[in-house]
Formats: C-alpha cells, sequence, structure tokens
C-alpha cells in the first residue's frame, strides 16, 4: 500500500486526501524510513548530493501585524525593537560573502520605517558590491507596484509563506484586517513580476487539520512556487498562543518528506524551527528530502530579538560564522555545502 502510494505521487505528482492521511499516520519506522528514503532520492535527482545555503539578514523586528503566533507581533510589549542600518546590513553581506554565501535573505517584520526607497537602495547597494548573489527578500505583504520596484532594483527572490489555504484557518491565526486574498494576491503579482517565489506554512499550528494541510497542499501545487517553506509551530510565551503545542518533528518530517515527492525541483529548506525543536532536525530534514539551509548572518547582539517563538537556536551550527561545524554534520550524513546562488531550475 506504502510503496504504491509513493510510486503514485512521484509518477502523477498528485496526492488525495486519503493518502495524505496515510502517509501523516505511518507509525512503523520501517514504514517512515521507506517514505524519507523515497524523498531524498528524488532531491537527489534534481540536486545530487548539494545543499545549497541562504545567508539570513534578519534586519528589523518592528512589525505593524499582529499574527496570533509571532512573538514579534505589534501587540507584544515585552519584546526590545531593533533595525539595523544599511551599514550593518552590508556588514552582513561581507561577513556572508567571505564565508561562501551567495544568496542574502533579508528578513523581517513589516516595518512602516523601511520604505520602497530604503528597500530598493539597500538592494541596489548589496547587488552593486555582489553581482553574483542573489537577494531574497521576505518583508510581508506590498502593493504590486512595491514589488516591482524592488524586482527591478535586482532582487531576484521573494519568501511570503501563505501560512495556510483554508480561509477559515487563516482568520483563527490572524486578526480581522488581515486576510488570506491579500497573501494570495502578493504571492501571485510575485510570481508574474518574474520573482522566484516562495510560499509555505508552519507545521502543527494552532486549529490546523489534515484537511487544511491538503488545502496547503493543493494550494501549493496551483501555485508552482520556486521555493517552498515549512517548519514546525513553536509557542512564544508573549503571543496569544503561548498554552498551544509545538508541532512535531515527526510530521514536519513527514510533510518535507511529501512536498518533495510532489514537487520534485522545489527549493525546500531545512528550517530554523525544524533545528530548534530537535538538535538533529536540520539533518533530519535534509533526510527527508530538503535541499537548503538558511544560517543565520544577522549581528550576534540582535540575534535573540529577532524572537519568532521561544528557544529560538542562534548559535551553534545555526549561526553563519559556524558554517564549518554545519559542513562537518552534513558531510557525516553524506551531503556537501556549496558555494552557489542556488537558483531554481526546471
Ligand atoms: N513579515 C514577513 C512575512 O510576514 O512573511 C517575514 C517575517 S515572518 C516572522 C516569517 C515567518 O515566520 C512567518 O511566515 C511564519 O510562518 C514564521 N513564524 C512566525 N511565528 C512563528 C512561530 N511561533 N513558530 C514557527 N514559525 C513562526
Amino acid at each position: 500500500m506504502l510503496e504504491r502510494i509513493v510510486d503514485y505521487i512521484k509518477k502523477e505528482n498528485e496526492i488525495t486526501v486519503e493518502q495524505l492521511k496515510f502517509l501523516l499516520e505511518l507509525k512503523e519506522k520501517a514504514d517512515i524510513d521507506y517514505l524519507m528514503k523515497e524523498a531524498s532520492e528524488t532531491s537527489k535527482k534534481s540536486f545530487g548530493n548539494c545543499i545549497y545555503i541562504r545567508g539570513l539578514i534578519e534586519f528589523t523586528n518592528y512589525c505593524r501585524n499582529d499574527c496570533y503566533y509571532c512573538g514579534i507581533r505589534n501587540s507584544n510589549c515585552n519584546i526590545s525593537r531593533y533595525r539595523l542600518t544599511s551599514e550593518q546590513i552590508l556588514n552582513c553581506c561581507d561577513t556572508g560573502y567571505k564565508l561562501g554565501f551567495r544568496t542574502f535573505v533579508l528578513q523581517g517584520g513589516e516595518d512602516t520605517f523601511f520604505n520602497d526607497y530604503k528597500i530598493c537602495s539597500l538592494i541596489s547597494c548589496i547587488k552593486n558590491e555582489y553581482p553574483d548573489c542573489a537577494v531574497t527578500l521576505s518583508v510581508g505583504e506590498k502593493t504590486k507596484e512595491s514589488y516591482k520596484a524592488y524586482f527591478d532594483s535586482g532582487a531576484d527572490r521573494y519568501l511570503l509563506r501563505h501560512e495556510t489555504a483554508s480561509q477559515w484557518h487563516y482568520s483563527m491565526l490572524h486578526p480581522k484586517y488581515m486576510s488570506l486574498e491579500n497573501r494570495k494576491r502578493c504571492l501571485y503579482d510575485l510570481k508574474e513580476i518574474g520573482y522566484q517565489t516562495g510560499c509555505g506554512f508552519m507545521v502543527g499550528s494552532p486549529y490546523q487539520t489534515i484537511d487544511t494541510i491538503y488545502e496547503d497542499l493543493m494550494f501549493i501545487l496551483n501555485f508552482k512556487p520556486e521555493m517552498v517553506g515549512i517548519g514546525p509551530f513553536i509557542p512564544h510565551k508573549d503571543t496569544p498562543f503561548k498554552n498551544e503545542k509545538a508541532g512535531t518533528l515527526d510530521m514536519t518530517l513527514k510533510l518535507l518528506a511529501i512536498i518533495r515527492l510532489l514537487c520534485p525541483k522545489v527549493l525546500l529548506p531545512s528550517t530554523t524551527a525544524l533545528g530548534t525543536i530537535n538538535s538533529k532536525g536540520r539533518e533530519l530534514g535534509i533526510l527527508a528530502g530538503a535541499n537548503v539551509v538558511m544560517p543565520n548572518l544577522s549581528p550576534s547582539d540582535v540575534r535573540n530579538k529577532y524572537s519568532l517563538y521561544d528557544n529560538k537556536i542562534n548559535t551553534g551550527c545555526e549561526a553563519a560564522e559556524n558554517i564549518n561545524d554545519l559542513k562537518k554534520r552534513f558531510e557525516k550524513i553524506g551531503y556537501k555545502i556549496i558555494i552557489s546562488r542556488g537558483d531554481f531550475t526546471v
């Protein structure tokens, strides 16, 4: 039965809700190992044993939004807010470039201080200094005009998780003024402009069900993103979801594997959140079919302020400066980190 389902997903790049349920409920180690092996072999067909790295620069933790799950939400008064200067951001790129990073990911809350002019100038500066590098933005929901201006300034990719493709679920995770409709509008605008675009969702977020996950997968198949970001939901003590349960390693790995089987070429990170819930999470993510990691390049004194969830790891292998440790860990499982922009290819 398991073999038949995996074969079907691989051949058709489709999945039924019953098949999803079956896979997510697998309990036997041998069965789970089989799913992981099939996913990692699929990943190897697309990327060999190479892992792409991205230098993550968390440049502001100010946010106008109030997502119920997120530690940097506007209503959180217990957080110390920061913004990096252009100089600090360029220093991060300099450090990153020397360490072998050829993609910089600028991520932040929706901070109106960084208007389009500032964001465009920042992108132009980075692209002028590092013309062989890709710039990925992850700064939330904007107008199509803003996205176009960033693209024209040189931005290559954009990460905007859709968070959940279910209207009802979306309304349980966000205040009324935020809408799934606008989130999706943003994603379609980004794609149309020409960005390599990434959507995604948290695994185990409050009120998530197999049906909402199925909707997520259907959205992904329909939208055909170049990147998919998934990681476990982890509660943050200063949010309305502080008492909710975290997403599990098992569920995240199974979903990574399923997404890899459905989308063999998609750029799929093994996320920080996965490394936070399990010390071997990063490696296990790769063995479940992920092919990207995003070590933290932010200045070390702000890292613990970008606290999306409790106990977010920011030292050790998570830190860009410890890339050699990460290399060794991946070598142990038969993979190598490469120096490359790591673009999406068909
Ligand atoms: N503001 C941008 C946006 O909205 O896309 C980027 C920053 S936002 C903090 C990046 C991602 O962090 C979100 O898309 C969300 O999925 C994830 N995130 C936020 N809170 C989280 C939590 N408690 N656990 C796991 N992931 C979380």
